[in-house]
Parts: structure tokens; C-alpha cells; sequence
């Protein structure tokens, strides 16, 4: 493997495991979604990298649209609050949408999004989200259709994801040591 970011202490997910869970992804959307009208809507900007991989690794016609909400801004600890900062371009009238998040923790954030997204009358609505903090005892506010993996509960960084805006970039998954924190 190449070098891993000296802020980085454990390597959660490697490229190459997270390739594998792409494709994987991909191939199941693919067979669930032939003959519809499938619209991937990310959440900026964690799930910016889960997208691109995604949207190549399914082999039916889409269209891709964005959102962007805040809710947890430099902080690793949910508010609870969300606000729409972007909406979509796009009408979801009658479509497939499917949202692609990078991880679900506590759900607050997607559960929003769910509920206004149905408002406006999608034929469906679903998620697909790359990791997910499936812990015991802690139920998310929503049950995705797919996962790309479990993840620990631990505050995770790369593939998308960031702390304070960095680390985006990582090609893997990681635990950041617990100096960069303080
Ligand atoms: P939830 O509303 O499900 O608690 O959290 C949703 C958002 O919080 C995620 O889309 C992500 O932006 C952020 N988040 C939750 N857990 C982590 C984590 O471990 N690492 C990072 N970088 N962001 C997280
Ligand atoms: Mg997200
Ligand atoms: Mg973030």
C-alpha cells in the first residue's frame, strides 16, 4: 500500500477493500434499477467521492444531482439542526431517486432530507450510504437500502470525508490520531 497520512493512526478501509464495495454497490443498483427512471441525488460535500466512484460502477441510464445542507459544521458532534444551503437543480416529480451520503451516524441529517424530498412525489426513494455507524444500542433515524460497510464508532476521515475541511482527499478510510484533534 502507499504511505499513509502521518496524521492518520489506523487505516479503516483500504482503496482497494473500498473499490471492491463499490462495485459491489453498483452491481446491485444496477440490477435493481434497470427500466427506471434512476436520479442519484449527493450530499455535498462528504459524499462527493462515493458519487463519482458510484455513478461509474452502475450501468443504467441516471442523472445526478447535488444538495447541500449543514448540520454539523467544523464539529465532530451532530447538532441535530439541518438547513438546506443548496437545493436541487432538478424536478424528482415521478422519478427513482436514490440519495448517496457518505455516512450515516445518528440519521438526523438524512431523516430531514427524506422527509422533504418526498414532498415533492418521487416514484421512489432510497439511500445508499457508504459507511454506516450501525451501533448497538444507537438506532439510526433511518434504515438505507445500501450499505457499503460498518464502520466503528469512531470519528473517521478520507474518501470524502473531512475534519475541519481536511483529509478529504485520503484515497482510504483512517482514525486520525487523537493530537491532530487538540
Ligand atoms: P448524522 O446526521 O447521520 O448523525 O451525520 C451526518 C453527517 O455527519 C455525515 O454526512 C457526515 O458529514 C458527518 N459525520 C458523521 N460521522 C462522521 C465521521 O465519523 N467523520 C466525518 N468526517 N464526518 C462524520
Ligand atoms: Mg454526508
Ligand atoms: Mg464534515
Amino acid at each position: 500500500m502507499s504511505t499513509v497520512h502521518p496524521d492518520v493512526e489506523t487505516v479503516l478501509f483500504s482503496e482497494e477493500e473500498i473499490a471492491a464495495i463499490v462495485q459491489r454497490l453498483g452491481d446491485q443498483i444496477t440490477q435493481d434499477y434497470q427500466g427506471k427512471d434512476l436520479v442519484l441525488i449527493a450530499v455535498l460535500r462528504g459524499a462527493v467521492v462515493f458519487m463519482g466512484d458510484l455513478m461509474r460502477a452502475i450501468k443504467t441510464p441516471l442523472s445526478i444531482d447535488f444538495m447541500a445542507v449543514s448540520s454539523y459544521g467544523d464539529k465532530a458532534k451532530s447538532s441535530g439542526i439541518v438547513r438546506i444551503v443548496k437545493d436541487l437543480d432538478m424536478d424528482i416529480k415521478g422519478r427513482d431517486v436514490l440519495i448517496v451520503e457518505d455516512i450515516l451516524d445518528s440519521g438526523l441529517t438524512l431523516k430531514y432530507l427524506m422527509k422533504n424530498l418526498s414532498s415533492r412525489h418521487p416514484a421512489s426513494l432510497e439511500v445508499a450510504t457508504f459507511l454506516w455507524k450501525d451501533i448497538e444500542g444507537k438506532q439510526a433515524a433511518i434504515d438505507p437500502k445500501y450499505v457499503g460497510t460498518h464502520c466503528p464508532d469512531a470519528f473517521v476521515v478520507g474518501y470524502g470525508l473531512d475534519f475541519a475541511e481536511r483529509y478529504r482527499n485520503l484515497p482510504y478510510v483512517g482514525i486520525l490520531k487523537p493530537e491532530v484533534y487538540s
